[in-house]
């Protein structure tokens, strides 16, 4: 998942299985469970098996990894069929964005009516 002198992260050990989780999918390249914390009545996270803190830790070669992660939430999305009625998808960056965990994810919300991104934003 990362090099052996690193301490692998929550998400790195849920991903490998060492700590439990709803899983929902795993392919070679990333793994889906529930959010321990649901803001919404289907509520995933999507993450990269490989171990990568955040959205601008990619590299230019490695936007086929961002691409399949929405690939994986679109079909996941058909699968507990939000598709039509409609989702979000949402990744965290920095703490304005509130990111909790330093592991790049995707969050897949959706089964109920979301906000509006307009509301409880602070412009200032
Ligand atoms: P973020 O604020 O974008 O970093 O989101 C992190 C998400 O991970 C939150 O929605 C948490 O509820 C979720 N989370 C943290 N720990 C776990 C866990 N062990 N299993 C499932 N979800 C988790
Ligand atoms: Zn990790």
């Amino acid at each position: 998942m990362t090099n052996s002198y690193v301490k692998l992260c929550v998400f790195c050990n849920i991903a490998l299985e060492k700590i439990p989780s709803e899983k929902i999918f795993s392919d070679e390249i990333v793994f889906a469970f529930k959010d321990i914390n649901p803001v919404a009545k289907t509520h995933l996270l999507i993450i990269p098996k490989k171990h990568y803190s955040k959205i601008s830790e990619i590299k230019d070669n490695q936007t086929y990894l961002l691409g399949h992660i929405i690939k994986i939430a679109s079909k996941l999305a058909i699968k507990n069929k939000i598709s039509k009625t409609g989702y979000r998808l949402i990744f965290n960056q920095g703490k304005d964005a509130g990111q909790e965990v330093d592991h790049l994810h995707c969050h897949l919300i959706g089964g109920s009516k979301l906000s509006s991104l307009n509301q409880n934003n602070n412009l200032e």
